[in-house]
């Protein structure tokens, strides 16, 4: 069964993707800010490899062009974008997404 076994991975995909962020938030809150992207470095991978989708909070939890985990007010602001009307997220790296 191709489709079961291809939603499977998606999952257990999925899930690695969500521990790696989770793994590389604690590693920037202890100070790791290099190991920290190291790991969103490997989420980013997987998600690439196989095209999961993921939930909006994850999907908008790190930058995907530094490889930097969000967390506001440290890493990334967020700020409303007249222009477009919407929140938006800014990185350090100047790297911005609307959210
Ligand atoms: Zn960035």
């Amino acid at each position: 069964m191709q489709s079961s076994r291809k939603s499977l991975i998606k999952s257990s995909v999925r899930s690695s993707i969500a521990k790696l962020l989770a793994q590389a938030r604690s590693a920037y809150a202890g100070g790791n800010p290099a190991r920290s992207k190291r790991y969103v470095r490997m989420a980013f991978d997987l998600l690439r490899k196989h095209k999961v989708g993921l939930q909006k909070d994850l999907r908008n939890s790190f930058c995907r062009k530094c490889f930097t985990i969000w967390v506001p007010g440290k890493t990334a602001t967020v700020y409303f974008d007249r222009k477009n009307d919407c929140l938006r997220i800014r990185c350090a790296c100047d790297y911005s997404k609307r959210l």
